[in-house]
């Protein structure tokens, strides 16, 4: 059984906040190793908690180790998904049919364990066990921290890929998955819009993005949403939030029948709130309506917190697509023996390799500001 074990293959995960794009991306990877490379991969199950259990599976003695290594080759592709295996070898049906479909079949994790040293060394061991000559991690910030660490403390190959719907990776003009959640606010925000517009409501709209203001911004943009409220303007106190209900009742008596306030989940309040963001600034937009001198003192204001909705769907062909340009740099990088560790990074267009260090691009500050500057003159009215 042995003999068949693949000679030092390609491995793959996923980990952190699942993306759209994930799957395309674990096609792409996988496709390209057997159709051009003719190196075989293992997809590792559920993020560096996966790589964690087979570790202690196979740490034991060379006997535990075997036993993982035949049960790998006995049960490749869905057969080894469906046995629940942590190592899987991929083959072309297990990538089949996935590009499009939101999530991760290789599955995504967090695991707390990994971020100790004495993990980590089990986890390289087990690597090298395996006779693995690269390891790709897919994930957001934290992933591709960890897999810095792996890359420090180990001397694998180790390449990263963005993916997170926040936006929030500084290096890269777009993660995966950004394109995709942008595309799902636009469609929330045209169901919210006809009960705004039929009711002259305000419809304030809270987005994920974590610390990152830009899915929310980009959204706004895309979809025409009248006010965006993101973190970068600092934390919102009563007199702000009273210039922004100023601003919308403004608008109404010059003639809008309805606002959507796109508010990022980073915002932070002075003083701060426990509560989500769309709910302090609902409370606080209503009261300000609801004054005895008030222009509109019917109006409502409806808080909604998007959540997980953002996450999922179908990948849009250009997460699609970055998902291809991605695992086409990284087969380029991990096979080119001058290339050292990095994360593919869109930027200008093209995909690139960058360090683990790489310091956020200045381009992206400035975007933010011409985003935020065009979106002010396209929203008034
Ligand atoms: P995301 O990748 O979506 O940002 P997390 O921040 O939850 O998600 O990170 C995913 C996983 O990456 C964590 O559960 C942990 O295993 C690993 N990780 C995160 N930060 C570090 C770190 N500083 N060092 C080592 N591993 C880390």
């Amino acid at each position: 059984m042995t003999d068949f074990f693949p000679e030092n293959p390609v491995a793959v995960l996923c980990s952190g906040g699942d993306a759209p794009g994930m799957n395309a991306f674990l096609r792409a990877l996988v496709r390209l190793g057997l159709n051009r490379h003719n190196v075989p991969v293992l997809g590792i199950k559920d993020g560096y908690r996966g790589l964690v259990k087979a570790a202690r599976q196979a740490g034991a003695s060379p006997v535990e180790l075997q036993q993982l290594k035949d049960a790998i080759v006995r049960n490749p592709g869905r057969k080894g998904m469906i046995e629940n295996q942590p190592v899987v070898l991929m083959d072309h049906a297990s990538v089949s049919g996935i590009m499009g479909k939101g999530g991760t079949v290789l599955g995504s994790a967090r695991c707390k364990e990994f971020e100790k040293r004495e993990v980590r060394a089990e986890v390289i061991a087990l690597l090298g066990a395996l006779g693995v000559r690269a390891l790709v991690v897919v994930g957001g910030d934290g992933s591709l921290a960890g897999a810095r660490c792996l890359a420090e403390e180990s001397g694998l190959r180790i390449i990263g890929v963005p993916a997170t719907i926040d936006n929030d990776l500084q290096f890269t003009e777009l993660s995966l998955g950004v394109d995709t959640a942008v595309h799902t606010l636009v469609w929330a925000v045209d169901h919210f819009i006809d009960t705004a517009r039929s009711h002259r409501r305000v419809m304030v709209l809270e987005t994920m993005g974590r610390e990152s203001g830009d899915l929310a911004r980009m959204a706004a943009l895309a979809s025409g949403a009248e006010m965006v409220i993101t973190p970068e303007g600092g934390p919102l106190d009563a007199a702000q939030i009273e210039k922004l209900a100023h601003r919308i009742e403004e608008a109404m008596i010059r003639g809008r029948g309805h606002a959507i306030v796109l508010l990022a989940e980073g915002v932070k309040f002075d003083p701060p709130q426990n509560r989500n963001g769309a709910y302090v600034l609902k409370d606080a937009f209503q009261k300000y309506f609801d004054r005895t001198e008030g222009a509109f003192s019917d109006l409502e204001v409806r808080p909604s917190v998007l959540g997980h909705l953002q996450r999922g769907g179908h990948a849009t062909p250009q997460d699609c697509i970055l998902a291809a340009r991605f695992a086409e740099k990284a087969w380029k990088s991990l096979l080119d023996p001058d290339c050292g560790n990095g994360i593919t990074a869109l930027r200008e267009n093209r995909v690139a390799l960058v360090p683990f260090d790489c310091p956020d691009m200045p381009e992206r500050a400035s975007a933010t500001r011409a985003m935020d500057d065009l979106h002010e003159a396209l929203s008034f009215w």
